[in-house]
């Protein structure tokens, strides 16, 4: 039997989506709001435009996913979708060469974003206690007699403003959440803002993947150095497709035109992407976008904030996309979540935050961590950062030809280890010997 009677979830994106799912173990009935109405699976919309940029699934994702959804990932596999080993199908190109390739039994998902979003949501969708309302905006939130109480949201659809009332409100609106605002304006102060500019440009081009492109691998991952500040993600697709993501700090963005797109391949540190694009069939017109910056809202500070009031997702931490982690983080946010409301109603958001913290402690760590080495990057810097980039160059090194120390990079990169992992006795030893094994084979 539920618990609670009804929940709002504002936004119907993946975190919103995942929210509105475990919700559905909680409440007799659960309310999605979305701006936005919602195209067939498969199609993009206004509100997530980062769908038209190339999108991957990493292993801990796909793993809550598949808890909320039984079935999820081998119904995409059916419709093209690929699913792969993360470290033996992918290229992740590090300090100048591969990381070592073991078998890791890490198993990601590649797939549209639309086909992904638009598969989850018909599958929420079939939960008899779940409705979403579409074409509607949440403007502002309603407060009990005293303030200390969020009871509902008023909401703008059609040019007319209605009012929902619910036992628990959780904003999954994204990046421009107006939380920060609607508190203000409740008289409850904002959470203290971390950026950390990267002055980031997107370029994105579908091709057709033929089966010698890279001997069969499905993923190939480039990030920047500190000195060329460009890199690329190539991840295949369903319908035999490779989503070609190039990007570039500080400096012009990748071109949209073919031959300039192939060109700023070809200027990438590792030679996997170019080696595809140079003469593929393109089969997607050419997009760009702007990502002027990491952004976290520091909830978990806050003194005072809203009972039954809950933000999650991008609303509260959006960075770098070139690790891929956005989605598998709302994913690992909706376990706390659902832990949180089990423990009952009371304080919900300031327990929330202050579990998911650690969960997104890794992501921005980094994240961040790696768009210090680059001098222009805008952000806290200080020694310990210093030596964990310095480290961090180090261990990629060593990963090179040790599968123990690439299989701890990627379990951090997979967020299923947190990053002080990586500096455990038993694989700093490694790392270490592999440097002066490589010293002294050079
Ligand atoms: C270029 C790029 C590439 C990325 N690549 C990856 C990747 O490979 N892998 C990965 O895991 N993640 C990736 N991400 C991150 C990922 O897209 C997000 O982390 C993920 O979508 C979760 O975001 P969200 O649901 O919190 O917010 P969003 O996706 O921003 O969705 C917010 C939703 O709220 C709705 N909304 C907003 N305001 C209101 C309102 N007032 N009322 C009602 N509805 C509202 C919007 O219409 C939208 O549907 C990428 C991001 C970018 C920018």
């Amino acid at each position: 039997m539920p618990e609670y009677k009804h929940a709002i979830v504002i936004g119907g994106s993946m975190s919103g989506l995942l929210a509105a799912r475990v919700l559905t173990g909680h409440f007799a009935k659960v309310t999605l709001i979305e701006r936005d109405t919602f195209p067939p699976v498969g199609q993009h919309r206004r509100g997530v435009p980062q769908s038209r940029h190339t999108h991957g699934l990493l292993c801990s994702g796909r793993a809550v996913l598949e808890k909320l959804f039984p079935g999820l990932s081998s119904a995409l596999v059916q419709q093209g979708a690929v699913m792969g080993d993360t470290v033996r199908d992918a290229r992740w190109f590090n300090e100048g060469a591969c990381l070592a390739r073991p078998v890791s039994g890490l198993e990601g998902l590649l797939v549209t974003r639309p086909l992904l979003e638009g598969t989850v949501r018909e599958r929420l969708r079939a939960i008899a206690n779940f409705q979403s309302v579409e074409d509607a905006t949440v403007s502002m939130l309603l407060l009990n007699g005293d303030r200390s109480q969020v009871t509902g949201v008023r909401v703008s659809r059609g040019g007319a403003e209605e009012t929902y009332d619910a036992d628990l409100v959780v904003d999954a609106s994204g990046r421009g959440s107006k939380s920060p605002e609607w508190l203000a304006q409740l008289g409850y102060e904002t959470p203290r803002v971390e950026e950390v500019q990267i002055s980031l440009s997107y370029t994105t081009r579908m091709f057709r993947r033929r089966p010698d492109h890279l001997n069969g691998d499905v993923a190939a991952i480039i990030p920047p150095t500190p000195e060329g500040k460009r890199g690329g993600v190539m991840l295949a697709q369903e319908d035999n497709r490779w989503t070609v993501t190039l990007i570039s700090h500080f400096g012009p963005a990748a071109p949209l035109e073919l031959d300039g797109f192939r060109e700023f391949a070809r200027t990438l540190p590792g030679p996997y992407i170019w080696e595809v694009v140079k003469d593929a069939e393109p089969v997607t017109e050419p997009i760009g976008a702007k990502f002027p910056a990491s952004v976290r809202r520091r909830y978990e500070k806050l003194h005072r904030f809203p009972q039954r009031y809950v933000v999650v997702g991008d609303a509260v931490c959006s960075f770098n996309p070139i690790y891929g982690q956005g989605m598998s983080v709302a994913a690992l946010e909706s376990q706390v979540l659902d832990a949180c409301v089990r423990q009952g109603l009371d304080d919900a958001g300031r327990r929330f935050f202050a579990q998911a913290t650690p969960v997104v402690d890794i992501p921005w760590s980094i994240a961040v961590g790696n768009d210090l080495r680059m001098k222009e990057t805008v952000g806290p810097r200080n020694a310990g950062v210093n030596f964990i980039n310095w480290y961090m160059s180090k261990l990629h090194r060593a990963a090179h030809h040790d599968d123990r120390v690439s299989l701890a990079f990627h379990r951090v990169a997979n967020l299923l280890a947190p990053p002080p992992s990586v500096m455990h006795p038993s694989i700093a030893w490694r790392v270490l010997w592999g440097n002066l094994f490589s010293r002294a084979a050079r």
